[in-house]
C-alpha cells in the first residue's frame, strides 16, 4: 500500500510521521512529495511556536484546545523540542480588569501578582502587577521542529521523501493521497480563505525571557516567543486578505510598539528578520479532514498548525488503518462541532470584549 503525502509543512510532516509509523507493521509505504527544495518553507516557516491549548481557548473553540492537548505529549515526548516553561499572559495597567475578568473562565491558569511575575520573569519586575500563567504550555522552534520531525522520517525505513518534485507528477499511482498543501489547496478545496500575518524577529542583549509572553490589548494584541541566543520572535498581524508576502510598514509598527509595551528595551534591538505568509482557514477557522474518494485534505489549521497538525494526523492514521471516523474533524457541519462551539460561546465573548486578539 503507497500513501503519498503533498505538501511537507507541518500539517504534512506530523500526517507523515503517524502514518509512517501506525503504517510500519501493516506494510504502508509512506512518500512525502514538496513542491519546495526543503521542508517547512511554506505559511509554517513564519509561526511562532506556540503550543498554547489553554491560552488559545480563551478565544476559541473548545475543539481547539481539545486536540491541542495532545500537541503538548507530540513535541515534548515523539518529537522532543518542545520547552515547557508555561505561557504568561499580561496586560497594562489601564487593561488590568480585562485580565482579572478574563481569569475566572481560563483552564489550567493561575494568576499571578506583581512578586511571582518578576520572580518568573525578572526582566518583567515592576512592569506588570498581574498575570495569567499557564504553566504546563510550551513553545518550540518552528524551523528547528520540522527539521527534527524531517530528520526522524528520513529514518524510517518505509519512507521517502521527495523536494522540489510537483505532486501532479508524482507516479505510480498512490492507494492514497493525503494532500496537506495549506493555501494552495484552495483549488480543490473552495471555502478555505488566507489570512495574513506578519512576524519579525529582534535580537537584544539587554533583556532575557523564558517563556512566550503575550500582550492582552483592544487593538494590538501580540506576543513574543524566546527562541534564545538573544532573538525574539515578535508575532503576529492577523489580516483579512491573501497577500502572502509583504510586510507593511503600518503592521511593523504596531507589533514593535506592542513590545515596547512589554519592554522599552525592545527600542534598542536590532531587526533580524520580518516575514509574512497567509494562514490557511475555513470559515469557522477551525481544522478539517475531508474526504474525496481516495484522497484525504487536511487542512484550515489556521493560526494553530503547530498545536493541531499531531491531533489531525493521529486521526488521519486511524481513519487510514482502522476506519475511525471523527466527526469532529471530519465533518464541516456536524453536532459535536456545533456543540463544542456554544459551550465555548460565553468564553469568547469575554475575549473578544478584552481584545485578545
Ligand atoms: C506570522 C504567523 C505566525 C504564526 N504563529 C503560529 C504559532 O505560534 N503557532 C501555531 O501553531 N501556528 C502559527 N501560525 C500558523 C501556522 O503557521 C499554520 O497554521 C501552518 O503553518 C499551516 O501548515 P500547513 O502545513 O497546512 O501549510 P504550509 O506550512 O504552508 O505547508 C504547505 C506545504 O505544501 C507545499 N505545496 C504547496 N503546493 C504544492 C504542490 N502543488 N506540490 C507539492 N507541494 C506543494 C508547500 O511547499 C508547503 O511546504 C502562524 C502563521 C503565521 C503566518
Amino acid at each position: 500500500m503507497l500513501i503519498r503525502v503533498i505538501g511537507a509543512g507541518v500539517a504534512g510532516l506530523c500526517a507523515a510521521f503517524e502514518i509512517a509509523r501506525a503504517g510500519l507493521a501493516r506494510g504502508a509505504a509512506v512518500e512525502i512529495v514538496d513542491a519546495a527544495p526543503a521542508p517547512g518553507l511554506g505559511c509554517s516557516y513564519h509561526a511562532g511556536g506556540m503550543i498554547a491549548p489553554w491560552c488559545e481557548a480563551m478565544q476559541t473553540e473548545p475543539l481547539v484546545a481539545k486536540l491541542g492537548e495532545e500537541a503538548l505529549a507530540f513535541w515534548t515526548r515523539d518529537i522532543a523540542v518542545a520547552t515547557v516553561a508555561g505561557t504568561l499572559l499580561v496586560a497594562r495597567e489601564r487593561d488590568r480588569g480585562e485580565l482579572i475578568d478574563l481569569a475566572p473562565r481560563a483552564e489550567h491558569c493561575e494568576r499571578l501578582g506583581p512578586e511571582r511575575v518578576a520572580a518568573l520573569e525578572p526582566a518583567l519586575a515592576g512592569r506588570f502587577s498581574q498575570a495569567l500563567f499557564f504553566a504546563q504550555e510550551a513553545h518550540l522552534e518552528p524551523r528547528a521542529a520540522l527539521r527534527a520531525l524531517h530528520d526522524r522520517l528520513a529514518g524510517m525505513e518505509n519512507v521517502t521523501l521527495r523536494f522540489g518534485a510537483e505532486a501532479t507528477a508524482a507516479r505510480p499511482r498512490a492507494d492514497w493521497t493525503i494532500d496537506c498543501r495549506g493555501f494552495a489547496a484552495r483549488d480543490a478545496l473552495r471555502e478555505l480563505r488566507g489570512v495574513k500575518g506578519e512576524m519579525l524577529v529582534l535580537r537584544s542583549e539587554e533583556i532575557e525571557l523564558s517563556r512566550p509572553v503575550r500582550l492582552l490589548h483592544p487593538r494590538h494584541p501580540v506576543y513574543i516567543v524566546p527562541r534564545g541566543g538573544g532573538l525574539f520572535m515578535i508575532g503576529a498581524t492577523m489580516i483579512e486578505n491573501e497577500e502572502r508576502s509583504r510586510v507593511t510598514a503600518r503592521s511593523m509598527v504596531e507589533l514593535v510598539n506592542s513590545a515596547f509595551a512589554i519592554h522599552p528595551a525592545f527600542a534598542e534591538a536590532e531587526i533580524v528578520e520580518t516575514g509574512s505568509d497567509v494562514r490557511p482557514a475555513f470559515p469557522d477557522n477551525l481544522p478539517r479532514i475531508s474526504r474525496r474518494g481516495e484522497a484525504l485534505y487536511i487542512n484550515g489549521l489556521y493560526r494553530h498548525g503547530f498545536l493541531l497538525a499531531p491531533a489531525l494526523a493521529r486521526r488521519a492514521a486511524q481513519f487510514l488503518f482502522e476506519g475511525h471516523v471523527f466527526p469532529e474533524v471530519m465533518h464541516a457541519d456536524q453536532g459535536e462541532r456545533r456543540a463544542d462551539r456554544d459551550r465555548g460561546a460565553d468564553a469568547r465573548e469575554a475575549a473578544r470584549g478584552a481584545g485578545l486578539w
